[in-house]
């Protein structure tokens, strides 16, 4: 069997997709189909196809929702410690080197996990854009009759 025909089971096999745990595959930022080579290419760029299974990643869109879950949780540990810090009498401009030097490591870090966590949740769950259907439709417009 050729390896492209090899790859196009993979993907539409449903007893393959959903066997990694969607977790486990965040949290080592690792495809969501074979849960064994790496998700991204550099930081945070998730790649077009997986290299070890061949999966399409391409339709990956975790939009905007990875950043949010960062902002929230990294600003509150970083005001945290930040207070913290400054209780214990540091300099301000080591305070400041720490927080930020905290923030830039942080960020980067939830972010490939997160986002990866995201992704194969997506993956895991099937999601996609709705669709309308023509019973929808149909329901809708007699909704609207009464
Ligand atoms: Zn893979």
């Amino acid at each position: 069997m050729p390896n492209a025909e090899i790859n196009k089971t993979l993907e539409t096999d449903p007893g393959q997709l959903g066997s990694v745990s969607p977790y486990k595959a965040g949290l080592t930022c690792s495809c969501p189909n074979c849960g064994k080579s790496p998700l991204y290419n550099g930081l945070l760029e998730v790649k077009d196809r997986c290299t070890g299974c061949g999966f399409d990643l391409a339709a990956v869109d975790a939009g905007d929702g990875a950043q949010i879950f960062v902002i929230m949780i990294l600003g509150t540990i970083t005001t945290l410690l930040g207070v913290f810090l400054y209780n214990l009498g540091l300099s301000k401009w080591v305070l400041l080197l720490a927080l930020i030097s905290f923030v830039i490591v942080g960020s980067v870090w939830m972010l490939r996990i997160l986002k990866a966590t995201l992704v194969a949740l997506q993956f895991y769950h099937d999601a996609g854009l709705g669709t309308v259907s023509e019973d929808n439709v149909e329901a809708a417009n007699n909704d609207s009759d009464v």
